[in-house]
């Protein structure tokens, strides 16, 4: 499957991406291997990654943080925008990062991608425990929806004043308007992006780009 900004039509989608998508060969073709995948819908957009590539190269960052690793893209264009800078990639599955491990080595960036496996929580907290507090200048979260929260509290800890968290998926689908639709995960978004409004730790801006990424700079 092609994943995509689902919220723009698909003929602008089209030309947008024809006049502005920039991806190196490694990144397409992990995009490709990764879409013939049942699980190709975890990826993100490839205007997303640009996206977050354009953060981290304005700000300049040197050290940042992605939450969700599963096959390696958001670590790839991460890595890619930062000619010295080192990313700390955080995923449960050994499986799907084998797929980013190789990718990364294609790229020449695996040396400056550390990537922990085990619960994202507990590399956060390992993190904090190792004094890297302030220690970060972006983060990205896009792993297990339920702990949104958990994860936002932490990245609020690591990434310094003035830093950027990009969080994805906060649009999920558009089920977070449809009343009908009370699971877990739709509901978890709706709570998540309510304290979001409300939270003035961040200044925060909402883009309608893959499937909803919402942008804070923390104050
Ligand atoms: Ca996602």
């Amino acid at each position: 499957m092609t994943v995509r900004s689902i919220f723009v039509p698909e003929a602008i989608h089209d030309y947008m991406l024809g006049v502005s998508l920039r991806e190196s060969p490694v990144q397409a073709a992990l995009r490709a291997e990764t879409a013939a995948l049942p699980e190709a819908h975890y990826q993100i957009a490839p205007e997303e990654g640009q996206l977050l590539a354009f953060l981290i190269e304005t700000i300049g960052a040197r050290r940042t943080l992605d939450i969700g690793t599963f096959t390696g893209y958001s670590a790839l264009t991460a890595a890619l925008a930062m000619p010295q800078g080192r990313v700390v990639s955080l995923d449960v599955s050994e499986a799907f990062t084998a797929m980013a491990r190789r990718a990364w080595a294609a790229a020449g960036v695996a040396e400056r991608i550390d990537l922990r496996i085990g619960p994202a929580l507990d590399s956060l907290d390992a993190l904090l425990a190792a004094g890297e507090a302030e220690g970060f200048d972006f983060a990205f979260i896009d792993a297990d929806k339920e702990n949104y929260g958990a994860y936002l509290d932490r990245c609020l800890a690591l990434v310094r004043r003035g830093g950027l968290i990009a969080v994805d998926n906060t649009l999920w689908r558009g089920r977070v308007v449809d009343p009908a639709d009370r699971k877990p995960k739709t509901e978890a978004f709706r709570a998540f992006n309510a304290a979001l409004h409300r939270d003035e730790r961040v200044a925060l801006c909402l883009l309608p780009v893959g499937d909803g990424v919402t942008l804070l700079r923390r104050r």
